[in-house]
C-alpha cells in the first residue's frame, strides 16, 4: 500500500513504490545490452521487419500502465532485433559510427542527471566547455573560438551558413531579412557536398539557386581553378560572392577537398571560409589522415560529428566558429526570462543557448567527454587510421578478383566498386540488396561516373579483416547468381 501524504492524498510520483524491484529490472536490462554489444558479431547486421511486427506500432494510446519488465521484453523481441545495424561490424551502408558500451555508459548518467544545458551556471556546461576547448585545440583554432554541440553536421552546417550570412550582412540582417540591404549572397560548394549545405542556404533564405555547385576534379575534390571561375563571373554580375564551403570527407567517395588551396581563395576574395567535416575533420586524431586535412585550421568555421568516426553514440554533432562574438551576435536574444546574472544560478553567461536555435539541450557533451577520457585520442585516431587501412585491403582484394571493379580512387575509408557483368546497373542494386537481406554485410549503392556503385563506408572500429572477406565472398556470389547468363 502506498503511504498517503499530509493532504491525505496519495502522492502522484513518477518514482517506483519498489525501488528494489526497479533496481533489479534495470541491472537486467543492463546486462541485456551489455549481452547485445558482445555478441552484436553473431548477429545478422540486419534483417527484414516481419510485418506483425512493424504492425504491433499501430496500438492505440495507452491510458494504463505497464510493467516495465513487459515493456523491456517487448523491447528485446520487436525493436532491437530490427534497428539499422550500424553498431554492427558488417554495416558499411553509409557513413554511421558504431557507438561503444562507455558511450551507451555515458548516456545513462546524462538521463539520470537530465541535465538541460540551454544556459545557468552549472557544471554540465563547463564538461561542454571542456570540450570546446578540446576541439579548439585538436583543430588549432584560438580561445576566442566559440562551439557549441548540436543534433549533427546538417544542423552545424545551417549554424555555420548563418553565422557567414552576420559576417556578410552585420547582424541587422536579423531584423531586417536578407532582402533589405538589395545584395544577392552566393556560395560555393563542390559537386561531392553533401546536400545539407544547400538546405542550410535555404532554411538561410538565401535560396539553393544561390548556391554554386562547382565541378569536381579526378580525385573528386573541388576544382579550384572552376570556383576561382565562378567567383569572377557572379563578381561581374553583380552579386556578392560569400561563402565557400570544403568538405573534408565527401559522403560518395571519401575525397577532401584541396583546404589550403579553399583558404587561399577564400582569403584573397574575402569570403567566409567553411568546412564541412562531418565525417573526415576527425581525421585529425590520426597521424597518417591528419596531414590531407592540412588548411582545415584556417576555417572561420568547421561542422563534424562525434557520432560518425568518433563512435560517439547518436547524436553528438558539433559546430566550431572562429570569430566567437559574431557567431554570439547570429543567435542571441535578449527575453527577460533568460536574464543573466552575475552570482546565482542565472550567472556563467555567455550560455549555450546564445550560440544557436536550440533553448532546451540535453547532456550530449556527456557521451563526447567519457569518449574521449576513456579511450583517449590516440586510440581514437588508430580507431579511424585502421578504418582507413581496411579500406585498402577491400581496395586489394578488388584488385585480386576479377569478377570486380573499383569505381574511384580510395582516399580514406570509402571504397565503391562493382561486379563486372553486362546489365551491371540493375545486377550490382540487386546484389547489394541481397547481401542486405542476407545479414552478412550491409553496402549501400550510389552513383560514381553515371555508373551504379557499391559501396561500402567503413566507419565502425568493430569492422575486421573478416568483415571484408565476407563482403567480397557475398558480392561475388551474389553476382554470379544474377548476372544475365551468356
Ligand atoms: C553525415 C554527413 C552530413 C550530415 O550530418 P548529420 O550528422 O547526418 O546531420 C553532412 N555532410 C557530410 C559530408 C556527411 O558525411
Amino acid at each position: 500500500m502506498m503511504k498517503k501524504d499530509s493532504r491525505g492524498t496519495l502522492p502522484q510520483t513518477l518514482d517506483p513504490s519498489d525501488w528494489q524491484d526497479l533496481r533489479a529490472q534495470g541491472h537486467r536490462m543492463l546486462d541485456d545490452m551489455l549481452d547485445y554489444l558482445e555478441h552484436i558479431r553473431e548477429r545478422p547486421v540486419w534483417q527484414p521487419i516481419p510485418p506483425e511486427v512493424r504492425a504491433s506500432f499501430h496500438e492505440a494510446l495507452p491510458r494504463k500502465p505497464s510493467d516495465l519488465a513487459t515493456v523491456h521484453d517487448t523491447f528485446m523481441r520487436d525493436i532491437l532485433p530490427f534497428a539499422v545495424g550500424n553498431a554492427h561490424p558488417g554495416f558499411m551502408g553509409w557513413v554511421h559510427g558504431g557507438g561503444t558500451p562507455v558511450g551507451m555508459l555515458a548516456e545513462m548518467l546524462a538521463a539520470g542527471l537530465n541535465a538541460n544545458l540551454g544556459g545557468r551556471d552549472q557544471i554540465p556546461i563547463e564538461v561542454e566547455r571542456q570540450v570546446l576547448h578540446w576541439v579548439r585545440e585538436l583543430f588549432g583554432f584560438p580561445e576566442s573560438a566559440s562551439g557549441l554541440f548540436v543534433t549533427g553536421s546538417s544542423m552545424a552546417n545551417l549554424i555555420a551558413v548563418l553565422v557567414a550570412r552576420t559576417a556578410a550582412l552585420g547582424a541587422g540582417v536579423r531584423q531586417q531579412g536578407v532582402a533589405a540591404g538589395g545584395k544577392r549572397l552566393v556560395a560555393y560548394t563542390s559537386a561531392g557536398a553533401h546536400s545539407c549545405i544547400a538546405q542550410a542556404m535555404d532554411i538561410a533564405g538565401l535560396g539553393t539557386d544561390a548556391l554554386r555547385i562547382i565541378p569536381a576534379n579526378a580525385h573528386f575534390q573541388m576544382d579550384v581553378a572552376a570556383l576561382a571561375r565562378a567567383i569572377a563571373t557572379d563578381r561581374g554580375a553583380g552579386l556578392t560572392p560569400f561563402l565557400v564551403a570544403g568538405t573534408a570527407g565527401t559522403v560518395d567517395v571519401g575525397a577532401i577537398d584541396h583546404l589550403a588551396a579553399l583558404a587561399e581563395i577564400a582569403a584573397r576574395e574575402k569570403l567566409w571560409f567553411h568546412v564541412d567535416g562531418a565525417f573526415g575533420a576527425l581525421g585529425m586524431l590520426s597521424a597518417e589522415i591528419a596531414p590531407y586535412l592540412a588548411g582545415i585550421e584556417r576555417a572561420d568555421s568547421i561542422a563534424f560529428d562525434f557520432h560518425k568516426w568518433g563512435q560517439v553514440p547518436y547524436d553528438a554533432g558539433f559546430v566550431l566558429v572562429r570569430d566567437g562574438e559574431l557567431h554570439r551576435d547570429t543567435f542571441a536574444s535578449p527575453s527577460a526570462y533568460l536574464r543573466r546574472e552575475s552570482r546565482g544560478m542565472a550567472a556563467g553567461s555567455p550560455w549555450p543557448c546564445d550560440f544557436g536555435p536550440d533553448l532546451s539541450r540535453g547532456f550530449r557533451a556527456l557521451k563526447a567527454w567519457f569518449t574521449i577520457k576513456v579511450y583517449g585520442t590516440e586510440k581514437m585516431g588508430e580507431v579511424i587510421s585502421s578504418t582507413c587501412a581496411l579500406a585498402q585491403y577491400l581496395k586489394r582484394r578488388i584488385d585480386e578478383t576479377p569478377e570486380l571493379e573499383l569505381l574511384a580512387p580510395v582516399a580514406l575509408n570509402i571504397v565503391c566498386f562493382r561486379y563486372r557483368c553486362e546489365d551491371a546497373d540493375r545486377v550490382n542494386a540487386d546484389i547489394v540488396v541481397a547481401v542486405q537481406e542476407s545479414g552478412i554485410a550491409a553496402p549501400s549503392t550510389t552513383t560514381i561516373n553515371g555508373k551504379l556503385a557499391i559501396r561500402a563506408a567503413i566507419v565502425n572500429h568493430r569492422t575486421d579483416s573478416s568483415d571484408i572477406d565476407a563482403l567480397i565472398r557475398a558480392t561475388v556470389a551474389f553476382g554470379e547468381a544474377y548476372s544475365p547468363k551468356r
